[in-house]
């Protein structure tokens, strides 16, 4: 029951004389969505790229299923199951949709990451079924052929989405997704998540719209200047004081 999929232990991050992050220690357990929030500078993109290899803490692990990943490559994170959509959509804009996500379906299954390998692989018609069946489960199967640098900011990270959901992740990270996007498209992707969320799919959430996490949310872990302020359920958080003084209320 209370099993954890993620564990960050005791993490601290500098930048300088910085305290990015000073000891945090959270759990996230499987099938829940667990919201990370706190104002611009908190610290929560810096957890996040610890959490997928791209920073290293000064002390403090990530434990990944049981498995410490701090000192992981990110494409070997990426592989052991754990998914990323970014603040800033990392798609392929001269590829089209489509293609777009047959690459992480081949990485998925041929365990490497190939621009090309969509071109070369023999299985490629079933590859193109899995792109296409995640297309369609995130709204843009209408738009397969076209090429992503075309995209409005929402569909790009609708794509981004396909692109993450393809690899069938343990575990998804979602830095800020309706950040940018008209309340249409932010309403259309608290829909999406809460489809994925409705077939138990692991997910930590960084948002910075209330609406957002409180549509999605199973727990929160408000940060604020590197620390983690509060931690709880969303009524739990949504009544603590020293939330309402550091972020909500302002
Ligand atoms: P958030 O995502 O909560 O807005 P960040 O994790 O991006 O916050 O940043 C936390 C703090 O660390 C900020 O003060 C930011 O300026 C600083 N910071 C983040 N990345 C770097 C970096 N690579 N070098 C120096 N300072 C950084
Ligand atoms: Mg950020």
């Amino acid at each position: 029951m209370d099993n954890a999929v993620l564990h960050i232990a005791d993490v601290n991050k500098s930048f300088g004389g910085l305290h990015a992050l000073s000891d945090i220690d959270l759990q996230v357990m499987e099938g829940t969505t667990h919201a990370i929030i706190g104002p611009n500078g908190a610290g929560k993109s810096t957890l996040l790229n610890i959490c997928i290899g791209r920073l290293a803490p000064d002390s403090g692990a990530v434990v990944f299923n049981g498995e410490v990943i701090t000192g992981k490559q990110p494409y070997e994170i990426n592989q052991l199951g754990v998914a990323r959509v970014f603040q800033t959509p990392e798609i392929f804009p001269d590829l089209t949709l489509l293609q777009n996500v047959m690459i992480p379906a081949f990485a998925r299954r041929d365990g490497a990451f190939r621009l090309n390998g969509w071109q070369m692989a023999s299985h490629q018609a079933e590859i193109m079924g899995q792109a296409e069946h995640w297309l369609e489960d995130v709204g843009l199967i209408g738009l397969r052929n076209r090429f992503a640098a075309s995209l409005s900011r929402g569909d790009k990270r609708r794509l981004e989405l396909a692109m993450g959901l393809v690899q069938h992740p343990r575990l998804l990270l979602l830095d800020e997704p309706t950040a940018g996007m008209s309340r249409h498209d932010t309403n259309a992707t608290i829909d999406l998540l809460k489809k994925i969320k409705a077939r138990g799919m692991t997910k930590v959430i960084i948002e910075h719209d209330m609406h957002v996490v409180f549509s999605l949310a199973d727990r929160i872990t408000v940060l604020a200047q590197g620390m983690i302020i509060a931690d709880g359920r969303p009524d739990e958080v949504r009544g603590n004081p020293v939330v309402q003084e550091a972020y909500l209320g302002g």
